[in-house]
């Protein structure tokens, strides 16, 4: 029986939809209460990895634009902008409770070759041994530009799976601006039922999933579905949950469900 208070180590993605308010400006106090839990987590005695979005878009807010830009030049200074500013947040946040970030931007060859991938794991390991807290997100100022190479991540879910497995996390939460796996899309079914638990990905859970993110994220339930079954394939439980009330992650870690839960067989 798979028990996720035994969890030890975990990632938790956060998206630009929870980051950030329906403006386009960083949500601080959601933000805050985000670091406060993961801090209670270390303090607990669990190691935490954090993959964030927001880089773009607090890169927007910043620079004063009113919308995200379609040029990719926009977007990748808007993200040179936005990441150090999401840094500096987190800094100080989790410097508060005493605990250090150190920040990682991943590129998709990271996974492809097998020597940067040894080198980041021991990058990870090395970071997790001294006690940080890894924030990693897109390279996107450089990756984007890399988009026509086909060697991006391009969203965050895929990043957070491939870090999961990188990692060989315990439990990989990914937080969204929805509860869950639904049967139908709740924002235009008003009978639309949460799946609570999940054992397979097959193409009966794609055909509901169906569905572009909002616009101020990138993801969407596809691409949580295809980080799913990367999680499931490398036997890595994965949680789809509302970052809206961040705690909610603390919820999840003491055996109390929310969202739709990913198992992996050997629990079944
Ligand atoms: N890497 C992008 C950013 O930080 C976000 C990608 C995503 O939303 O999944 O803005």
């Amino acid at each position: 029986m798979l028990d996720l208070r035994e969890c030890k180590r975990i990632v938790v993605k956060v998206g630009t939809s929870t980051l950030t308010y329906e403006n386009g400006k960083l949500n601080l106090r959601r933000i805050e209460k985000l670091v406060r839990t993961l801090s209670d987590m270390k303090n607990f005695g669990r190691q935490v990895v954090l993959v964030t979005s927001g880089a773009v878009g607090a890169g927007v807010s910043r620079l004063g634009w009113r919308e995200k830009p379609t040029e990719l030049r926009l977007k990748q200074a808007a993200a040179a902008v936005g990441q150090s500013e999401i840094m500096n947040l987190y800094s100080r946040f989790f410097g508060e409770y005493g605990h250090t970030v150190a920040q990682l931007l991943l590129t998709r060859d990271v996974v492809d070759s097998p020597e940067r991938k040894e080198n980041v794991i021991n990058t990870f390991e090395t970071l997790l041994e001294y006690g940080t807290v890894p924030i990693v997100n897109e390279n996107d100022p450089i990756s984007t530009y890399e988009l026509a190479h086909m060697i991006t991540f391009g969203e965050n879910d895929t990043l957070a799976a491939n870090v999961a497995q990188l990692v060989h996390a315990d439990l990989l939460i990914l937080l969204s601006d929805i509860d869950g796996l639904y049967d139908a899309d709740p924002r235009q079914n008003e009978n639309a039922r949460l799946i609570p638990v999940v054992y397979e990905v097959n193409d009966e859970l794609k055909g509901l999933a169906g569905g572009e993110g909002t616009k101020r994220g990138t993801g969407g339930m596809v691409t949580k579905l295809g980080a799913a079954e990367l999680c499931l394939s490398q036997e890595i439980p994965m949680v789809i949950a509302n970052g809206e009330r961040p705690e909610i992650v603390q919820d999840i870690l003491d055996g109390r469900h929310a969202g739709t839960i990913f198992v992996p067989k050997k629990w079944k």
